[in-house]
């Protein structure tokens, strides 16, 4: 590649980027050619001119170039992988994979860190003390073969391009972005191999993508490049109008799962994981209907919570909880007026999450895996003036507190009139 600004000048300018400029991006930034500066140019001019189709499937094609694959699809034809488009308070995938290995079908997942207001499966399992996550393909392999469950993360050999550019987007505002995330999805997605592939597509205030319009379309072209590549895919589009469980951190999420894991817990992150399990036992061969009845028996009978134990240990992890971190003090955000509840500004809890330390504010931050916030009012709800909507968790981080509880207090809309019931499930794609 020339000169690299050339390029970032004509994405600036709206001009569709050549094969050779993507390829140029994308191994500038796993070979550390092109700066981060550059790269982060880059990312905004994407985010902001955004790419044709033909661009995105140049860069996802570029960024599975570099590194291995590791096709687990072909040593492991049933294992199911499972990813989200990123919400706030969803904890589905700790949940979703003792639940579905309960069920006899492996599953393989690639753990990403949080991505600017959520927070991130890794992040989560990285509180569990002792969890490593499998960096190459010997250790992915040995783990599923021990407790028929794998999660993965990104590394030097498995998908390095979006190692670097996940962590560069979580810090420069450029998350937000269709083509950036399907390529960011899909080249982990490709790169790990799974023969099928469940994806949930966050549609609402909490996720990235705020409208219908565009929920639809990153869900069609996330499920297209799957299928373009010979991957049995089940898509859905699910609520993010609001957190989806009620716990925002990474071990007090942890615990939110454990809590569904035993039969209890939040109804709607129960709901949302059985329903992202049942698409991954209809790619199975099962029956939708009969799928549901038999996810929730493996939660009733305590077979998902061993299965729980087992992929913990096997991960070189202690599943005894009460080793996870819990907040040091905790503060109150009380409701401002009386009536129902009619909007929770799920993307403004996100980031009150990340300030107090559940998330990063700069390449390198460390996570406070003591931090979070605890939701106790829904869309919906009857709240009295003073009534606490929400717990703010501290750990050891210095934030702070009178302006994150004021701005928690603000995340919660109460109105006179009982807002309209929407469905967590909003669409699914693939089902024929
Ligand atoms: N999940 C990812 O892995 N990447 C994104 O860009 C968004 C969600």
């Amino acid at each position: 590649m020339e000169n690299f600004v050339e390029a970032i000048a004509r994405k600036r300018d709206n001009l569709e980027l050549t094969r050779s400029e993507i390829d140029g991006f994308v191994s500038g930034a796993v070979s550390g050619t092109v700066p981060d500066e550059q790269l982060a140019a880059m990312l905004m001019a994407i985010c902001i001119r955004s790419m044709t189709a033909a661009e995105t499937s140049m860069l996802v094609d570029s960024m599975l170039q570099w590194g291995e694959r590791w096709r687990i699809g072909e040593q492991f034809p049933d294992a199911v992988d499972k990813h989200s488009t990123g919400g706030v308070g969803d904890s589905v995938s700790l949940v979703f994979a003792p639940l579905v290995r309960a069920c006899g079908i492996p599953v393989v997942m690639m753990a990403g860190a949080g991505l600017g207001h959520t927070q991130g499966t890794l992040d989560k399992l990285n509180a569990i003390p002792g969890f490593t996550t499998a960096g190459n393909r010997a250790d992915a392999v040995a783990r599923l073969s021990s407790c028929g469950v794998v999660f993965a993360r990104q590394s030097g050999e498995l998908s390095p391009a979006d190692k670097k550019l996940y962590l560069l987007r979580d810090t420069t505002g450029t998350v937000p972005s269709l083509p950036l995330i399907t390529a960011s999805i899909m080249s982990k997605k490709l790169a790990v191999g799974a023969a099928r592939l469940v994806l949930d597509v966050k549609q609402g205030a909490g996720g990235f993508c705020k409208t219908a319009a565009m929920a639809r379309e990153l869900a069609r072209g996330l499920h297209d490049v799957g299928e373009r590549a010979g991957v049995a895919v089940r898509t859905l589009i699910s609520d993010m109008e609001e957190p989806l469980g009620d716990r925002l951190g990474t071990a007090s999420e942890v615990l939110a799962s454990l809590e569904i894991l035993r039969g209890a817990g939040d109804a709607r992150l129960r709901d949302m994981t059985v329903e992202l399990a049942v698409d991954a036992l209809v790619l199975a061969g099962r029956k939708a209907d009969e799928a549901r009845a038999e996810l929730l028996a493996r939660v009733a009978d305590g077979s998902a919570l061993r299965a729980w134990e087992s992929i913990v240990t096997a991960h070189g992890g202690n599943p005894d909880d009460a080793l996870l971190a819990r907040p040091v003090r905790t503060a109150v955000a009380v409701a401002t007026r009386s009536g129902f509840v009619t909007a929770v500004a799920a993307e403004t809890l996100g980031w009150i999450a990340v300030a107090l330390g559940a998330g990063r504010r700069f390449q390198g931050d460390e996570i406070d895996f003591a931090a979070g916030v605890t939701v106790h009012a829904r869309i919906g709800d009857r709240v009295e003036q003073g009534q606490p909507v929400a717990t703010l968790e501290l750990g050891a981080r210095e934030v702070d507190l009178d302006r994150e509880v004021a701005r928690a207090a603000g995340a919660f809309t109460v109105g006179d009139e009982v807002p309209p019931v929407r469905p967590l499930i909003r669409e699914r794609l693939g089902v024929r």
